[in-house]
Order: C-alpha cells, then structure tokens, then sequence
C-alpha cells in the first residue's frame, strides 16, 4: 500500500507486472539484521546475550557469504567484510536500547491477513511482546536512518496498521507499537486510540479502493519524487527513459 502511495507506476511495475527488482545493499542488511534478532528471540530468555547474537551472526554469514545473494549486492572481499561489520554494529547497538533477556516475547515475524470491508490486508509483525497486565506490545525494528519530524507521523500512521493486524487476529488492540531504529539508537513510540485506529481503516479502505479503480481503467500514473533516485524502475519509467530519435 505504501508503494501506491509513494507512486502507482511503480506498484504497477511491482506487484502487477512483477518485473523484478534486484536486492540493494540496504535491505540485504535489513533483511540479515532482522533474521538474526529472529533467531535471537527463538532461544530461551537467559540465552538472549549478545555472544548468542554474535553466535548466530557468524553461523548465518558463514552459510551466506558465498551465495549469489551477496555477490549481487557487494563486488570484492573488502566490501564484503564492510558489509557484514556493519550488520555487527546494528545487532550489537540493539542490546543498547532493549534487554532481550527481561522480554516477554510472544512471537516474531508474525504474519498476519485480515479483511476490511472486503479487501485482504496482510502484514508482517517483526515481533509480539506480552507487556504488563497482559497487554500486547509490538516492535518493528527499522535497519535504516530515523526519519525527520515531518516524516515521522507518516512512519507512523503506516505502522498503524499493525496494530489493527493484532486486534483482528487477537481481539485486542495492542497497548503500543514502538519502532526501534538500531542505526540512530532511537525509538520512537504509538499509542493507539480509537480515533487513530479509525483513520487508518478509513485510510487503508481509500487506498485499497485507489487500487481496485487504476486496475479497473489500467490507470497507474508515475508520481515523481526524491524517491525517483532509488527506484529501480527508472529505466523504464516514461519521466526519465528518453525516447530513441530515429537515425542516432
Ligand atoms: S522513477 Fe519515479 S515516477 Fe518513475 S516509476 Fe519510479 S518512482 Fe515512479
């Protein structure tokens, strides 16, 4: 949903015409940073150290780091070691900001689908606490920079959605959901109310509805931004592929 709104081409691109888009070197790291703190939190309590982390860190790189996957996303040695010093750095600065061994974790990369008004919605929940008086928690762990103020409610407002996952598989609105940016060692929490919960069914809806109408008139409109310089669809994107001039 997010990607309609960030710009209908390039969901077109994705999820319609499901042209493929190669791994950056940023959701690789995403996606490994997120694995291990998986793993972490599959072990008992006391367990949850940050020699365990390391422990599995080193397992995972050592099934990974000669696989395809990596080699597309990093091009020598040197880049490779780079690569997986930083992810080092991203579990260890988590250790910082939470004490994994006091945590009352539920379930992690929970996946959830629910329907609204007709239209399935699916998520993935990094993880699931149990916090006091039996009240749900959920974190979403971000690998990348904490976003400005202006962009902090749209962060959000999306994450919200979450919070309606859990209440529909649940029957119990979580009491927060707290994004916690490793890179930054901040966190940044929301509490949702009533109203808020009501926004962002009545946004999801809209959006969906977006959906249904650009499929139905074969209507995904580009939508230019700063994102445009990360899109891996630039290529073929109609704002920026010149046209070939007859006889060049
Ligand atoms: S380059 Fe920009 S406008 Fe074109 S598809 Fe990508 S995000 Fe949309």
């Amino acid at each position: 949903m997010e990607r309609y709104t960030t710009c209908p081409l390039s969901f077109r691109y994705a999820y319609i015409d499901k042209i493929p888009e190669p791994t950056t070197l940023s959701q690789f790291k995403g996606t490994f940073t997120h694995k291990i703190l998986e793993l972490l939190y599959q072990d008992k309590p006391f367990l949850r150290t940050k020699e365990q982390s390391m422990h599995i860190l080193n397992s995972l790189w050592e099934a990974e780091k000669d696989s395809e996957n990596v080699n597309e996303v990093v091009e020598n040695l040197t880049n490779k070691d780079d690569l997986i010093s930083d992810i080092r750095k991203l579990v260890l600065s988590y250790f910082d900001m939470e004490d994994p061994v006091s945590v009352d974790c539920k379930a992690t990369e929970l996946d959830i689908t629910t329907e609204i008004s007709g239209h399935k919605i699916r998520g993935i929940i990094d993880r699931l606490d149990v916090a006091e008086g039996d009240q749900l928690s959920i974190i979403d762990y971000k690998t990348g920079q904490a976003p400005s103020e202006s962009f902090e409610k749209s962060k959000l407002n999306a994450v919200l959605v979450y919070a309606l996952l859990c209440e529909a598989e649940f029957g119990q609105l979580p009491m927060e959901v707290k994004l916690i940016y490793l890179k930054s060692r901040i966190s940044i929490t929301k509490i949702p109310s009533e109203q808020s919960m009501r926004a962002v069914r009545a946004r999801i809806l809209a959006i969906a509805n977006a959906i249904e109408r650009a499929c139905e008139y074969d209507d995904f409109r580009p939508k230019p931004s700063r994102l445009c310089s990360y899109c891996s669809y630039q290529s073929i994107c109609p704002l920026f592929s010149k046209p070939q001039v007859e006889g060049n």
